[in-house]
């Protein structure tokens, strides 16, 4: 231990893998302790303050020591730590949130399946859709469309929908049966003088010709964030959804609204698929739905998949697909506390009181001479950063003025996330205007350092 030293810091060297991280850099550089954590901020080994910009990773939409939640974790401890749901086993809190979810669905829903992370519930709806098409006969129908840009997570299934360079080079990915669809990025993809409604019908056009060149047999289902959040807060045209539905109806092919980051509010409703007009055949979601305090994530499928699962288990025997803490009771019961607070408290209500003060600084950023856009919707947003405003010009390499300005604010006590050249704000959900305009004093701080 001597060599290694007693340290956080230098034990975290020594012994921790850490996860979408530079690990070569780490090696220096280290890590930021994180020790604690109460409403919108946390604070590290040195007692520094930092408001959470992020919500963790997209997740703590009520902020820190929400004792609800505590209670509510404590209580199903006592009561029934852990269960399964497998073969014919049920408990309360996993069959209460099934039920709280298919009423708050978008569209009719018909059935939850539970998981622990955004990926497997994703890994979950390919393996779903590929014994659906199983189910009806069409072998062939299986190939998957995700987007340019998208984030559906890291399994090797969920990686592959994943749209990012990093998460494909050197692990071997994608798989075969995936490929993606052009990014709906107006600002950086649209050509020069095309309206967002022009770009949109493009966009459609060509997600047409993708499925034909393809062979629209084989073409079983497209996975879309409603708002794209890894990729960098990317907001898709006015239009789009309506558009390239049209197009995934006429070849039958089904859409799965990825909600992890949009679902509960977010946008200021309560998912992202009415925000932006989504009728999704199959729904996602995570994160929010315990407000991050424990891991659980969902899949809601129609009444027409959910029968021809049924149908095909009938002819083969066991649905052969479960993870051991699918509804871990425990979690389920900090997600039914979770839901039942945002109910209580008017959550959607108080995003969309919020809303236009975090929508008005963010755009105001947009005049900052390193800021080429800023986008976002409700209460999630992100600036790109610029070398030359007219030009559009990236810093090279790209995302290293991302990295000096997550550096900055972290200095100034905010904490942000940089993806390339994006810097994203997706703040717990309860945050008020006192805070917001913290936020972004924070942040232009730290903008006006990196000039
Ligand atoms: N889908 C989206 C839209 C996400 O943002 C994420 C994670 O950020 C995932 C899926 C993967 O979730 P997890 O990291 O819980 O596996």
């Amino acid at each position: 231990m001597s060599a290694i030293g007693n340290s956080a810091a230098s034990r975290d060297k020594a012994f921790v893998l850490h996860p979408y991280t530079n690990l070569h850099a780490h090696e220096t550089q280290g890590p930021l302790i994180i020790e604690r954590g109460e409403g919108v901020r946390v604070y590290d080994d040195a007692n520094n303050a930092y408001i959470e910009g992020m919500a963790s990773l997209w997740c703590v939409s009520l902020g820190w020591g929400e004792e609800r939640l505590v209670q509510a974790a404590a209580n199903q401890m006592r009561k029934l730590s852990s269960y399964h749901i497998f073969g014919h086993k049920s408990h309360e809190p996993g069959i209460d949130l099934a039920e709280k979810l298919i009423g708050l669905a978008p569209v009719p829903m018909s059935k939850v399946f539970f998981a622990n992370s955004g990926s497997e519930a994703n890994d979950t709806a390919v393996k779903l859709i590929w014994y659906y098409n199983n189910a009806l006969g069409r072998p062939d129908k299986k190939k998957i469309l995700a987007r340019v840009r998208g984030y559906h997570g890291v399994t090797v299934a969920t990686a592959s929908l994943t749209g990012l360079p990093n998460n494909h080079r050197d692990f071997d990915l994608p798989i075969a049966r995936i490929s993606h669809a052009d990014c709906p990025h107006h600002y950086r993809n649209a050509k020069p003088g095309e309206s967002e409604e022009e770009f949109a019908t493009r966009l459609a056009e060509q997600l047409e010709a993708q499925i034909l060149a393809e062979g629209p047999d084989t073409v079983a289902a497209m996975f879309c964030e409603p708002i794209m959040g890894a990729g960098g807060v990317v907001v898709p045209p006015a239009t789009y959804y309506e558009k390239i539905q049209a197009v995934l109806k006429k070849y039958d092919v089904l859409l799965v609204a990825d909600e992890v980051i949009c679902g509960f509010g977010r946008t200021g409703n309560f998912w992202g698929s009415q925000t932006m007009g989504m009728q999704p055949d199959i729904l996602t979601c995570a994160k929010q739905l315990s407000s991050g305090y424990l891991p659980i994530s969902a899949v809601m499928v129609s009444d027409a998949i959910y029968r021809a699962c049924v149908d095909e288990s009938k002819k083969i025997g066991t649905f052969g697909h479960g993870y051991t803490y699918s509804a871990h009771p425990v979690a389920a019961a900090v997600a039914l506390e979770t839901l039942a607070i945002y109910q209580e408290r008017d959550m959607i209500g108080h995003v969309r009181d919020v809303a236009p003060l975090f929508q008005r600084r963010l755009r105001a950023l947009a005049d900052h001479p390193l800021v080429g856009e800023a986008r976002g919707v409700g209460l999630i947003g992100a600036i790109e950063l610029v070398a030359d405003k007219t030009t559009k010009a990236t810093f090279e390499p790209v995302g290293r003025a991302g990295a000096v300005v997550n550096g900055l604010a972290q200095e100034h006590g905010l904490i942000v996330r940089a993806m390339g050249d994006s810097i994203a704000l997706c703040p717990p959900l309860v945050i008020s205007e006192e805070d917001i305009n913290q936020v972004f004093d924070r942040l232009t701080k730290a903008l006006d350092a990196a000039i």
